[in-house]
């Protein structure tokens, strides 16, 4: 699923979702948060870990429509009757909180230590600040708007 076309934070999804051993009957507990099984519902965001930084990223932009289960989410990231600057947001934070929760996943697995939860949200806030600092630079289309829609949604 494309979310951002023209973003390095495009993700297929489907392609993730056979990287882990999880369609193979395999059984695996989250690394993250040593709690749950290591499920896409789960790390995305039903994890004590990561639904804590998804609801810090993106919290101020869905308000009362937060939620942090994956087929609520995925709803959400595809209505298109959506206010057009919020889902450009949420689809943008989406996509960083996801890259960023696997990369740490992936860390973890190779014996590296977790980031605490305040650095890593504070990681992936600024990168979305910065990228969105730099395509107003750039002169793309309407990027004023989102920045500042950006900066109201963040508490
Ligand atoms: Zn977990």
């Amino acid at each position: 699923m494309y979310l951002w076309p023209g973003s390095q934070l495009v993700i297929d999804c489907r392609r993730w979702m056979e990287l882990p051993k999880w369609s193979q009957g395999i059984d695996t507990t989250c690394v993250l948060c040593k709690a749950g099984p290591e499920s896409r519902n789960h790390l995305f965001f039903e994890c004590s870990y990561t639904g804590q930084v998804w609801e810090h990223i993106a919290k101020g932009i869905l308000c009362n429509s937060f939620t942090n289960t994956w087929p609520e989410i995925m709803e959400i990231l595809t209505d298109s009757t959506r206010e057009k600057k919020s889902l450009f947001c949420i689809r943008y934070a989406f996509q960083a909180v996801l890259y960023a929760v696997w990369r740490e996943r992936n860390k973890l697995r190779h014996g590296d230590k977790l980031l605490p939860l305040p650095v890593l949200k504070w990681m992936i806030d600024k990168g979305i600040r910065n990228r969105i600092t730099l395509m107003c630079r750039q002169g793309v289309k309407g990027m004023e708007g989102f920045m500042q829609y950006w900066f109201s949604t963040r508490m």
